[in-house]
């Protein structure tokens, strides 16, 4: 295994449990409406498809893209929205998924940008949130629901990249050295 790749913090399997409620509890909280599934690119595309089979019910997917972090330095957000977004979250109900909630930075613009389309109700799920002092969070509120709840370190594995590589692993661990 590549140095790069520590301690293993979330198996493959505890993950998949974990994905199995959180597809159940949407489901049942989505009853009879038909979500639009709003997923930030490109750390959460191997939660979000684990996620949506676990999920027995109608819903939609967009795709939004933000990028913050130069390697492990945070930096700005940049978001990049596809043109006909507005036209198909005005008026729906949307859930943001992401990959994780480190100082709420991301969660907050995308939220800023899409509630600026009209969504009918919008709330927020994400695989991880790091544990951090306040006052080192930037976004305001928390996500509406949280896979795992994770110490304050650097995370690679199931969609999370280093420079690029590892989101293939189908775990989650530690950057090694991290
Ligand atoms: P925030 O804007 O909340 O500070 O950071 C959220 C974004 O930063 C995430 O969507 C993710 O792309 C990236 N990020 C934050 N913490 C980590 C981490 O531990 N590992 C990886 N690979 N990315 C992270
Ligand atoms: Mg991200």
């Amino acid at each position: 295994m590549a140095p790069e790749v520590g301690e293993i913090l979330i198996s493959a399997q505890e993950i998949a449990g974990r994905v199995r409620e959180l597809g159940a509890l949407l489901a049942r909280e989505y009853a009879g409406r038909e979500p639009v599934l709003v997923a930030v690119m490109k750390g959460s595309v191997v939660f979000l498809a684990d996620l949506v089979r676990a999920w027995p019910g109608p819903l939609d997917l967009e795709f939004v893209s933000a990028e913050s972090y130069q390697g492990t330095q945070a930096g700005g957000v940049r978001l990049v929205l596809p043109q006909d977004l507005g036209s198909r979250v005005a008026g729906q109900p949307v859930v943001v998924v992401d990959d994780i909630y480190d100082t709420g930075a991301t969660l907050e613009h995308v939220c800023e940008a899409l509630r600026a389309l009209g969504p009918a109700d919008l709330r927020t799920l994400v695989l991880l949130r790091k544990r951090l002092p306040p006052e080192a969070r930037r976004g305001r509120g928390r996500p509406d629901w949280v896979g795992f709840e994770i110490e304050n370190r650097f995370v690679i594995g199931y969609g999370l990249d280093y420079h690029g590589r590892y989101r293939n692993l189908p775990y989650l661990a530690v950057l090694g050295g991290a």
